[in-house]
């Protein structure tokens, strides 16, 4: 998902979205509130529009863009890529794009994961036959060439 997130945090503010949210008043080069994670008066919640992430010094929050409108909205990930995906101005097809990929990410995992459990039955029939069955045959193959049960 990377090229994606990339391309939509280059083209919004993340100045502009928290201001949708809550009120925010530009300090200095930065920008604060109050954190609308923990409860204060007086505002410790900084937005870095040249960095495009937030902090609070008051309870540690800290992120960027798609991670704030998840923590504000409680919403996973990609809802609140879409969130954002959707203020960038960027062509539905570039989320559609996108989402094709990561199926095919998530298949290939599956493929991995798949060749991993098949090795992890093998490994288990081979134990379970030699050991638990006690193969003699096989049992005295292996202490002929000087194996100890443990090592088997
Ligand atoms: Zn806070």
């Amino acid at each position: 998902m990377q090229p994606l997130v990339k391309k939509i945090k280059d083209r919004v503010n993340i100045v502009d979205i928290i201001g949708s949210f809550i009120k925010v008043d530009r300090s200095g080069i930065n920008f604060k509130a109050c954190c609308p994670f923990h409860h204060e008066k007086t505002p410790s919640f900084f937005v870095s529009e040249q960095r495009q992430t937030f902090n609070c010094f008051g309870c540690g929050v800290k992120g960027d863009v798609v991670e704030f409108v998840k923590m504000y909205e409680h919403l996973d990930f990609k809802e609140a890529l879409r969130y954002v995906f959707d203020k960038s101005g960027l062509p539905e097809s570039d989320w559609q794009q996108n989402q094709e990929r990561s199926l095919k990410d998530i298949q290939e995992d599956k493929e991995k994961k798949d060749a991993q459990d098949i090795f992890e039955k093998v490994v288990d029939l081979y134990h379970t036959n030699i050991l638990e069955k006690e193969s003699e045959n096989v049992l005295l193959y292996f202490t002929n060439r000087g194996l100890k049960k443990d090592t088997i």
